[in-house]
């Protein structure tokens, strides 16, 4: 029996969401958003089973120069762009596209001696104000870069969402009427929609939609749950319990004795910690789920082991318990710890068995 923690991934809830997505914005074609190891997922995999979306994003040169290695054909967006006029040859002979987002960009490209030309997502910054140029720059980037022999005619145009998930403020739609009035009578596609977008702001859709999260069956909505955009689990992440003791009202559990047992009770160890990416935040009363029932955790959560009272519960060594997935949303677990589902599955550690079902 393996002690070691599973992340089992769902390929076929993977295929569902990219129906469900395909649904929400069924006029626009998907640049399916795989970066950081296909948000903790298996960037390959993931890859190779997303057959149907028409363009992947990632965000740096590694993480594409691995999906050409593993054989994958599909159009690569590095949605980061590129960062010296050195990597641009290396671009080209992948025959990746690249997102310019500033002038010093512009510059260098147009200045690059290229063997071929290549694509350009031509990014504003609509309001986020992270990557893109600004309304004033764009005008004059587009031009530059329409008049130069380095770039594939018409580039697409896009824009990032900062607040997406949140209905009730006006930025997003602020952010669309933006980028809407830049690009008025430009050519090229427009793509503006994450996961949120997708779901959430049908009038951002555009010829593109550029969800992550949501593919991999996570709701990206504050407070939002997959089951309320019909969305599955793709991961189920998972340990067993290595041990089973009983212990009497008012002892301490764990690190720095941060919980005390209100009456006697019985405790499962479960071989999981944050060593293996579950977070040390979740700690006392954080859920998990045994033989279906939710038990909470209790005490610190420490490197590689994490205590769960389970009262009278007839739990025995070996028995799974299910950190999060289908029947445990992640959603959950990270409200708990005060993060981001996006943060969890990013962090699964290579500790972490995977297995692809
Ligand atoms: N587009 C860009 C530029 C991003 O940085 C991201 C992720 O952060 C996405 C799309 C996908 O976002 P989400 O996972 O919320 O769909």
């Amino acid at each position: 029996m393996s002690r070691r923690p599973q992340a089992r991934i769902d390929l076929a809830a993977l295929l569902h969401n990219l129906q469900q997505v395909r649904a929400a914005a069924p006029n626009s074609k998907v640049l399916a958003v795989l970066k950081a190891n296909a948000y903790g997922h298996g960037l390959l995999k993931v890859a190779e089973q997303l057959k149907d979306a028409s363009a992947f994003g990632v965000a740096r040169i590694d993480e594409a120069l691995m999906l050409r290695a593993g054989g994958i054909v599909k159009p690569i967006v590095l949605l980061e762009g590129f960062f010296h006029a050195d990597e641009l040859p290396q671009i080209v002979a992948s025959n990746l596209q690249v997102v310019v987002h500033h002038p010093s960009q512009v510059e260098a490209l147009v200045a690059a001696q290229l063997d071929s030309p290549i694509h350009v997502w031509l990014k504003m910054d609509s309001g986020m104000h992270r990557l893109g140029l600004l309304p004033q720059e764009f005008l004059q980037a587009y031009q530059q870069l329409c008049q130069s022999p380095n770039v594939i005619q018409p580039m697409r145009l896009m824009t990032h969402f900062a607040s997406a998930d949140e209905l009730t403020v006006d930025s997003t739609q602020q952010q669309i009427d933006l980028f809407m009035k830049t690009v008025e009578g430009l050519a090229g596609e427009h793509c503006l929609a994450n996961s949120a977008g997708t779901l959430a702001w049908a009038q951002s859709h555009g010829h593109w939609i550029r969800p992550g999260l949501a593919l991999y069956g996570v709701s990206p909505m504050e407070r939002g749950r997959a089951e309320q955009h019909q969305l599955k689990a793709v991961m189920s992440f998972s340990s067993s319990v290595i041990a089973v003791r009983d212990i009497k009202q008012g002892d301490k559990v764990g690190y720095g004795g941060t919980w005390t047992a209100p009456t006697d009770t019985r405790l499962a160890i479960v071989a999981v910690g944050y060593g293996d990416g579950y977070p040390r935040a979740a700690g006392n009363g954080c859920p998990v789920l045994i033989k279906g029932k939710r038990y909470p955790i209790v005490g610190r959560v420490s490197m590689d082991m994490t205590t769960v009272d389970i009262g009278k519960a007839d739990v025995q060594i070996g028995d799974e318990v299910l950190l999060w997935g289908a029947d445990l949303p992640v959603e959950e677990i990270a409200e708990q710890a005060q993060t981001i589902p996006y943060e969890l599955l990013c962090n699964i550690t290579s500790r972490v068995e995977f297995r692809y079902m």
